[in-house]
């Protein structure tokens, strides 16, 4: 079953290599294991994978962290602040709609960043990954400008 395509990303694993979601487990995982070398893109890999996956981003709330978190990467130099602010806003649960995702989530996939253990191999495969897929939402950008707007101006 190594051969799975998976449904959601497009990604059809090499032989050998295991399905999509096994591949993101072991990255998540050695992210953790080994944050010196991998954590600088975790955020970045997270926002990536669960924008290509619906059932990731099944929620208004849940598209927007992610959607946001990759405008704040490509647009506002990985700003921590307004990551935080994100964070907060979204914490308060306001009220947004969720709009239909774009039929395709970039060309690039997890199958393009699994196996590099070169962490910076790594990172420059993760921000070419990520790209593609803000690339992707590129209708839904002004969306997530609108909202990440809203979560910078609330001050509590
Ligand atoms: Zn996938």
């Amino acid at each position: 079953m190594t051969n799975e395509i998976c449904l959601e990303c497009g990604l059809k694993p090499e032989p050998g290599q295991p399905n999509c979601q096994t591949q993101r487990d072991e990255l998540m995982a050695r992210d953790f294991e080994q944050p010196a070398l991998y954590w600088a893109f975790h955020r970045m890999a997270v926002d990536a994978y669960c924008l290509q996956h619906a059932p990731y981003v099944a929620s208004a709330k849940s598209l927007a962290a992610h959607l946001c978190g990759l405008c704040i990467a490509f647009e506002r130099g990985r700003n921590a602040g307004q990551l935080r602010q994100l964070q907060q806003w979204l914490s308060t649960n306001p009220k947004i709609e969720k709009p239909e995702l774009p039929a395709q989530r970039g060309a690039i996939t997890i199958g393009q960043v699994y196996g590099i253990s070169d962490p910076v191999q790594f990172g420059k495969a993760v921000e070419a990954w990520a790209s593609s897929v803000w690339e992707a939402y590129r209708s839904l950008q002004p969306l997530a400008r609108d909202w990440l707007s809203e979560a910078v101006a609330v001050r509590r």
